[in-house]
C-alpha cells in the first residue's frame, strides 16, 4: 500500500510565483475598482502620504492616485520581504511586526496581498508559540483565500489573461479550513505529538540500521557537500536521546531502505511545497503497528550543486531533510506546534524535546 505524506513550504520559484500573483492581482484590482478606492483614499491619506514620501513620487502629478496606489503595494510588498528573511534568519517576533505593517497598509480589498501576509504572519505566529494568535490569522488567511478565488471568478476571461489563479487559491483557501478545524482539536503544548501528529507508521527494529541512499547524480541527486549536508541533518534523528533508529550510508537505490533524491521536474511536488515523502508497507503488521518497508523523500532545491548556496538556501535544504525524514520514519502528519521541526513549516535546524519524545513513544509501542 503507497502512503504519501505531503509537506507545504514556499520554495524559492514558489514565493517568486506568490508575488507575481501579489502583483497582478493588485493592479486588475485597481482597474476594476476606482470607486473603492477613492472611498478608502481619504482614510489612508496620512499612510499614503508618508508612502509616497518615502519613495519618492510626487503627491501633486496628475496621476498621482495610480502612483500613489502602486507605492502603497510595493510598501507593503517591502514589509513582507522583510518579514520573510526576519523568518529566514530566526527574528520571529521582528518578522510578526513586519507582517503587521504589511497588513495594515494593504487595503480591505487587496485580498490576494491581505491572504498571503496573514497566511504568513500566521505561521510566524506559530513558530514565535503563539499559538491562538496564529490560529485566528489562519482563520482570516481562509476568508480572503477564498475571496480571492471568487474575485478571479467574476473576473471571468480578463482574469485568465491576468493571470489570476482563482483554482490555486480557492483549493489553498479549502486546506486552511482544515487546517483551522484540526488545530481546534490539538494541543501544541502536550509532552510529545503521538496523538496529534498520526497516523504513525515504524520500521521493525531488526531493520537497523536502515540503508540510506543519497542520490548522486547530476539530473536528481547532490554533489558530495551537499549529501553530507543531508546527511547531516537525517543524522540528527539517530542522535536524539533513547533512539532507537540507526543509519547506514548506502551506496545504490535498488535494495536502499530509505531513498532520498531530488525531483527531475517541478510538477513531481505540489505548488507551495518543498519536500514529499512517500513510504511503502510491510504486508505484516506487527503488535497492530502498520510497517515500513520503503522510504522515498524528494526534496526540492536549486540543484545539483551547491558552490552558489547562500547560507540560507543550505539551512533549507538541511530543514528539508530533517523534516522528510520524519515522515520517512513514519509520522504521518504533522506536529501543530510551530517549535517542533515536525510542524508542517518549522524553519528550525535542530529537533525539539517533542520531536525526540515522539520518536520515541512511536518506537517504544
Ligand atoms: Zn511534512
Amino acid at each position: 500500500m503507497q502512503i504519501t505524506v505531503a509537506r507545504l513550504k514556499p520554495l524559492l520559484f514558489g514565493k517568486l510565483l506568490a508575488y507575481c500573483n501579489f502583483f497582478i492581482q493588485f493592479r486588475n484590482q485597481f482597474g476594476r475598482a476606482v470607486l473603492r478606492f477613492a472611498a478608502f483614499k481619504q482614510k489612508y491619506l496620512t499612510v499614503f502620504g508618508s508612502i509616497a514620501l518615502s519613495i519618492g513620487l510626487p503627491l501633486s502629478a496628475p496621476s498621482s492616485a495610480w502612483a500613489m496606489f502602486y507605492g502603497f503595494n510595493q510598501q507593503a510588498q517591502a514589509y513582507e520581504h522583510e518579514g520573510d528573511n526576519l523568518m529566514d534568519t530566526g527574528y520571529y517576533e521582528q518578522a510578526i511586526s513586519a507582517y503587521s505593517q504589511a497588513i495594515n497598509l494593504l487595503p480591505y480589498d487587496a485580498v490576494q496581498g491581505r491572504a498571503d501576509a496573514l497566511y504568513a504572519r500566521a505561521v510566524a505566529n506559530d513558530v514565535a508559540g503563539h499559538f491562538d494568535q496564529a490560529s485566528q490569522d489562519y482563520s482570516w488567511a481562509r476568508d480572503y483565500y477564498l475571496k480571492a478565488a471568487q474575485y478571479a471568478n467574476y473576473g471571468g476571461s480578463q482574469a485568465a489573461e491576468e493571470g489570476l489563479t482563482g483554482g490555486y487559491d480557492a483549493n489553498f483557501g479549502q486546506q486552511l479550513a482544515n487546517l483551522v478545524r484540526w488545530r481546534a482539536t490539538v494541543n501544541p503544548n502536550s509532552p510529545d505529538y503521538f496523538v496529534d501528529g498520526g497516523p504513525m507508521k515504524a520500521w521493525s527494529l531488526r531493520k537497523m540500521p536502515l540503508k540510506v541512499y543519497i542520490d548522486d547524480s547530476q539530473g536528481t541527486g547532490w554533489s558530495q557537500d551537499l549529501r553530507d549536508l543531508i546527511w547531516r541533518a537525517i543524522s540528527s534523528w539517530t542522535n536524539v536521546s533513547g533512539s532507537p533508529i540507526r543509519f547506514t550510508q548506502w551506496y545504490r537505490a535498488d535494495d536502499a531502505d530509505y531513498i532520498i533524491t531530488r525531483p527531475s521536474s517541478s510538477g513531481q511536488i505540489a505548488v507551495g511545497s518543498g519536500g514529499f515523502t512517500s513510504g511503502v508497507d510491510e504486508a505484516q503488521s506487527e503488535n497492530g503497528k502498520v510497517m515500513l518497508k520503503q522510504s522515498k523523500s524528494l526534496l526540492s532545491c536549486p540543484g545539483y550543486d551547491g558552490s552558489g548556496y547562500s547560507q540560507i538556501d543550505r539551512n533549507r535544504l538541511y530543514n528539508l531533510a530533517l523534516h522528510e525524514c520524519g515522515h520517512a520514519l513514519g509520522i504521518g502528519g504533522h506536529s501543530p506546534s510551530g517549535m517542533d521541526v515536525m510542524y508542517w513549516k518549522a524553519p528550525i535546524l535542530k529537533l525539539s524535546d517533542r520531536d525526540g519524545a515522539t520518536l520515541r513513544r512511536m518506537y517504544s509501542q
